[in-house]
């Protein structure tokens, strides 16, 4: 016979009264793992065919055109379950469900992010120096330049010819590709490279692509290697030097996504950020079976890395034209139904991570495994620069999110004056939308390789579907 179990009064106060958070694998039974691993693969297949942003725009229009979703064009009929998208540019994409209630109730917004922090090469790349080719290139967004050396890199984006003819390209992603590779120094000559400090061990002019070294079969002129190279260029894909000039063409890593870890938990891959919340959001949309109360808004914008700006990111108008679009079709005002809205601004947070733990406020760092994070503001020096959510908005998606099942916790970036940064928030407050940051714990941040634990993504998946079907 078992001694009768004595209680204990502190602990059932604490257990009433402390907020305590429990890792994801400790909540959920097996046949959840089997969802959140079953999930993980899809997303990994997201992941190495959609690295650019055009790319993830492309694989999005097409499985919303698979689920039944039109091009929007003004003046068409809108009825609750219509499922409309608006391309913009193949660069950015709204995509809407339309709701059962009335449209001047408002939307909500899940907004993700598909550029991902990259190196651009410049409009006059291609040159050759002592008997290499040479790409020059310009990063986009925030990067320790230093990573991307000595990593294999794949060439993506388009090229407009002079009659307007769009060529894409895309090589160093099959098996049987080549890739691409910016040299660093030996440590035995980089003695005066490594007194330097972090920012120019190497410089943005440093960061050169090696793209060839074999002449072309000629002894009279110079420049045999460039020119091999643009005769290979012009034989698959008829383009010359001056092409460049109006061209985009992204180096990004080569490698795959893969499983990381002997329990497969965790995912590597370039371009989590924020990836890693526009598949779980764009999964969110077209997963929705039922017709939503409130008309359904998934945006997946570019531009967020390098601060929103240009016709494709969230600090132009595109969006709140969309909205316009929609209100007009129904005689109602685009303010009136953005006043009236809410919105997930689904984008990464950075992950505690045990070797460099002094960067991170423990209480309220995000963990990997501990679910889904709701970054209540971002910023820095003194929250500059953060939409920060009101009381009154957290505590509508607490509960929302409480009443899914939704495993989440609360994360900030960093230190206070540890550093900081931004999302797309803000731009959507400026709407007068209700806005808070939700999205996935990110270790090695714009890395070319970065790390997620896969029950978060799953997380991510079920807050931002809450979010519609709620
Ligand atoms: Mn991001
Ligand atoms: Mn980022």
């Amino acid at each position: 016979m078992s001694k009768e179990k004595e209680s204990c009064p502190a602990k059932e106060l604490k257990d009433k009264l402390f907020y305590s958070k429990k890792n994801i694998y400790h909540i959920i039974d097996d046949s959840e793992v089997k969802k959140i691993y079953d999930f993980s693969e899809d997303y990994k297949i997201f992941l190495d065919k959609s690295k650019t942003e055009r790319e993830a725009v492309k694989f999005a229009v097409k499985a919303a055109e698979e689920k039944g979703f039109v091009e929007y064009k003004q003046g068409m009929e809108l009825k609750p379950g219509t499922k409309i998208f608006r391309n913009n540019r193949g660069k950015a994409l709204i995509l809407a469900v339309i709701g059962s209630e009335p449209i001047e109730n408002g939307v909500r917004i899940n907004a993700a992010h598909v550029d991902s922090p990259r190196l651009d090469l410049k409009q006059c790349p291609l040159y050759e120096d002592s008997e290499l080719a040479l790409f020059k290139t310009h990063y986009y967004g925030g990067i320790k330049k230093y990573q991307w050396t000595s990593v294999p890199l794949a060439l993506h984006g388009v090229v407009v010819l002079l009659d307007g003819t769009q060529v894409e390209v895309c090589i160093g992603e099959e098996t049987t590709d080549p890739v691409f590779v910016i040299s660093d120094l030996l440590p035995h000559l980089a003695s005066e490279q490594m007194k330097k400090n972090g920012s120019s061990i190497v410089t943005g002019e440093e960061l050169n692509i090696i793209i060839g070294s074999r002449p072309f079969k000629s002894d009279k002129e110079s420049e045999l290697v460039k020119l091999n190279i643009l005769s290979i260029l012009f034989e698959k894909y008829g383009i010359t030097e001056e092409d460049f000039l109006s061209a985009e063409l992204e180096a990004v890593p080569a490698f795959r996504a893969s499983d990381v870890g002997f329990d497969r938990s965790l995912i590597g891959s370039y371009g989590h950020d924020d990836r890693v919340c526009a598949y779980p959001a764009l999964r969110a949309i077209l997963d929705t079976t039922r017709i939503p109360d409130k008309t359904t808004v998934t945006v997946l914008t570019d531009k967020e890395e390098t601060g929103s700006d240009g016709n494709t990111g969230l600090n132009s108008s595109y969006l709140r034209y969309f909205i316009d679009d929609i209100a007009n079709e129904y005689g109602k005002r685009g303010t009136t139904v953005l006043s009236n809205s809410e919105c997930l601004s689904a984008d990464v947070n950075a992950a505690f991570d045990p070797t460099f733990p002094s960067v991170m406020e423990k209480k309220n760092a995000a963990y990997l495994n501990y679910g889904v994070v709701v970054t209540k503001y971002t910023g820095s020096r003194g929250k500059s620069g953060t939409s920060d959510a009101s009381a009154e908005f957290v505590g509508r998606i607490r509960t929302m999110l409480n009443k899914n099942n939704v495993v989440w916790q609360t994360g900030e970036l960093g230190k206070v004056d540890g550093g900081g940064g931004g999302t797309v928030a803000a731009y959507i407050a400026n709407l007068n939308v209700d806005v808070i940051d939700v999205g996935v714990p990110v270790l090695s941040m714009h890395a070319p390789y970065e790390i997620v634990a896969k029950t978060d993504v799953y997380m991510a998946y079920r807050a931002f579907r809450a979010f519609i079907e709620d």
